[in-house]
C-alpha cells in the first residue's frame, strides 16, 4: 500500500512538473475537482480521443458521431430522470462537518477524517443548475450536462430523417460532462468537469444479449489496444439494487488504481428507457413497422483512462547506477512521437542540420519536441519521463554521412540509422 501511495505522488508531481496536468486555477488558491491539462496532458487526451473515434466511428459502417451542446432544455433531463434520480446520499460528519458520499465512507455511519458521527443522510442532486437569459426565474433554469448519453437520444430522429440506419446502428459522442461530485478526489479520477466518450447502440430488444457480450469485447479490445495494463483490468457485474434507474444490466469494468479497484469504463444495457421517455420511435422502412429500440450503452471516461494509462506506463528501471523512470506509452499514445537533439548546443552547424530535421520530423508527426538543454544524458531522461518512444541526435558524423542515432525508450539502445529512413523507422514501430 505504501508503494502504491507512493506511486499517486509520483504521477502526480510527475504530471504537473512535465505539463501533463495542473491543478484549476491554481494561482487564485484552486477550484477543488477541477484540472487544466497542459501541452503534453492535451496531445495524450487528444490521442486518446483520436484513436477512438478511429476505432469507432471512422473504423464503422454502423456508427454516427454527433457533437450536442452541453446546455439542453430541461424538459430533457425531467424526461430521462435525471432531475428527480441523479442524485446521492450525502452525510455531513456532526463533529468536524465534512461531507461525504455515505457509500465512499469507510465505515457506515463514520467519519472518514475524524471517525465522528455522521447521522442521517440527505438527498444530493449531482447535476450543476445555472440560469439562461437576463431573467432568473424557474423557466429559466437549465443543467450542465452529467452525461454525454442524452445529446444522442435527442438526435435520434434526426439522425433516423438524414441518414436511414437500418438496426443495429449506434451514435457515439465525445464531450465534456459535469458532476457537482460531494468529494472530489484521487486526482483526475473523480473530478466535477470531466470527458466522456460514449456510444448508444440501438437493436432490437430480443438481440440485447448477442450485444451487450459484443461490446464487452470491444471494450476490452480497445484498453488492450491503447497499453492499459489488462492484470489490471476486472470486470464487476453490477448487483441489481446498485444499478442505475435506466438499467437493467451493467458491467463495471474496473482498474487496480492505488487507491483502490475502482470503476473506469461502464457498459450498460439501458433498455428502451430512453427512446420511449423521449416518445421517440423507430419505422422499419421495408415492414413499415414500428418500434422502440433498446440500447447498448459503452462508455468512456477520458480523464480515467489518462491516468490508467499514466499508472500502466510508470516504470522504473533499476539496472543503471541510477533509478530510469519512464513512460512505457504505445507510441501511437505518446504525447510526444520522437525528440530531436543536435549533440552540442553551440555548435551552429549541428544546430542548424537538427533544426531543418527537426522542422521535417515535425511536418510529418506534428508532436515532435526539440531538445537542446543540458548533456544528452540529461535530455534523454527528461524524454524518458514524459514517455517519447525516441530520440534523435545530429553529431558530427551525421555532417559528413548523413546519418543520426536514434535511441529506444525502452532499452535504451542507440541504433545508426540515414536520415532519409527515419521516417519510415518510425511509421514502421507506430503501433
Ligand atoms: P462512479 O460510481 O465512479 O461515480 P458512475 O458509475 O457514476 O461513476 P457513470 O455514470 O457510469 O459513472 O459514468 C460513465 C463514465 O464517466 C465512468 O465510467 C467514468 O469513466 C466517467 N466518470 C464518471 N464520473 C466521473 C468523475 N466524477 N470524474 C471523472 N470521470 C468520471
Amino acid at each position: 500500500m505504501e508503494k502504491d501511495e507512493k506511486l499517486m505522488e509520483k504521477i502526480t508531481s510527475l504530471c504537473k512538473r512535465r505539463g501533463f496536468i495542473y491543478p484549476g486555477s491554481e494561482i487564485y488558491g484552486g477550484l477543488a475537482g477541477t484540472f487544466d491539462y497542459g501541452p503534453l496532458g492535451v496531445a495524450l487526451k487528444n490521442n486518446i480521443k483520436t484513436l477512438w473515434w478511429k476505432k469507432f466511428v471512422d473504423g464503422r459502417v454502423d456508427m454516427y458521431g454527433v457533437d450536442a451542446a452541453i446546455l439542453m432544455n430541461s424538459a430533457v433531463w425531467q424526461a430521462s430522470g435525471h432531475v428527480d434520480t441523479f442524485t446521492e446520499a450525502l452525510v455531513e460528519c456532526g463533529k468536524c462537518h465534512k461531507r461525504f458520499r455515505e457509500d465512499h465512507l469507510k465505515e457506515k455511519g463514520k467519519c472518514d477524517e475524524c471517525g465522528g458521527d455522521t447521522g442521517l443522510s440527505r438527498k444530493f442532486n449531482g447535476m450543476f443548475k445555472t440560469q439562461i437569459g437576463a431573467v432568473e426565474d424557474s423557466s429559466s433554469t437549465v443543467y450542465l450536462r452529467p452525461e454525454t448519453a442524452q445529446g444522442m437520444f435527442v438526435n435520434f430522429k434526426n439522425i433516423i430523417d438524414s441518414f436511414h440506419p437500418k438496426l443495429p446502428f449506434g451514435m457515439a459522442q465525445i464531450g465534456k460532462a459535469f458532476r457537482n461530485e460531494i468529494t472530489p478526489r484521487d486526482f483526475i479520477f473523480r473530478v466535477r468537469e470531466f470527458e466522456q466518450m460514449e456510444i448508444e447502440y440501438f437493436i432490437k430488444d430480443e438481440d440485447w444479449e448477442k450485444y451487450f457480450e459484443y461490446w464487452k469485447d470491444e471494450m476490452l479490445a480497445w484498453m488492450e489496444g491503447m497499453g492499459i495494463d489488462m492484470n489490471k483490468v476486472h470486470e464487476l457485474e453490477v448487483e441489481k439494487e446498485d444499478l442505475a434507474h435506466y438499467s437493467k444490466r451493467t458491467i463495471d469494468f474496473e482498474f487496480d488504481f492505488p487507491f483502490g479497484l475502482k470503476e473506469l469504463y461502464g457498459l450498460a444495457y439501458r433498455t428502451d428507457f430512453d427512446l420511449k421517455s423521449h416518445n421517440l420511435i423507430y419505422q422499419d422502412e421495408e415492414t413499415s413497422s414500428k418500434i422502440v429500440p433498446h440500447v447498448i450503452e459503452p462508455t468512456f471516461g477520458v480523464d480515467r483512462t489518462v491516468l490508467a494509462l499514466m499508472l500502466s506506463a510508470y516504470t522504473e528501471d533499476n539496472g543503471g547506477i541510477e533509478t530510469r523512470p519512464y513512460l512505457a506509452f504505445k507510441p501511437s499514445v505518446a504525447p510526444v512521437v520522437c525528440a530531436v537533439s543536435p549533440l552540442l548546443k553551440n555548435k551552429p552547424e549541428l544546430r542548424d542540420y537538427a533544426h531543418i530535421l527537426y522542422r521535417t520530423l515535425k511536418d510529418e508527426f506534428g508532436r515532435v519536441m526539440w531538445d537542446d538543454n543540458g548533456n544528452i544524458g540529461k535530455r534523454y531522461r527528461r524524454q524518458d519521463e514524459i514517455g517519447t518512444p525516441w530520440c534523435i541526435v545530429v553529431d558530427f558524423d551525421t555532417l559528413t554521412d548523413d546519418t543520426v542515432t536514434i535511441r529506444d525508450r525502452d532499452t535504451g539502445v542507440q541504433e545508426r540509422i540515414k536520415k532519409v529512413d527515419i521516417i519510415d523507422y518510425i511509421k514502421e514501430r507506430m503501433n
